[in-house]
């Protein structure tokens, strides 16, 4: 395991209320960050750190607003079923030749 600084939040513990659209109404102007639980630092495995670098890309591609947890799970999710569509699909190769 190793601590990183949160990408979320990038290592602040905080975002802004409007960056979790169930909290944007509120009248807050600071939210915890959830993926961090506001300690700015993520303990990550080192062989998920590849992982975590391509979420981050995403995020940033992606709206601020939908840059949830969820959307971490649905990436993460996305990973390994495209990693074992791959598997699959080489395995189905040598068995044809
Ligand atoms: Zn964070």
């Amino acid at each position: 395991m190793k601590a990183q600084k949160c990408p979320v939040c990038d290592g602040k513990g905080k975002l802004p209320a409007e960056f979790y659209p169930d909290t944007a109404e509120s009248t807050l102007k600071w939210v915890e960050c959830r993926s961090c639980n506001g300690s700015g630092i993520v303990l990550v495995q080192e062989q998920v750190e590849g992982l975590l670098e391509f979420i981050e890309e995403k995020l940033i591609e992606q709206k601020p607003e939908e840059a949830k947890e969820k959307e971490i799970e649905k990436i993460e999710e996305e990973i390994t079923t495209e990693e074992k569509a791959e598997e699959t699909k080489e395995e189905a190769k040598e068995h044809e030749e």
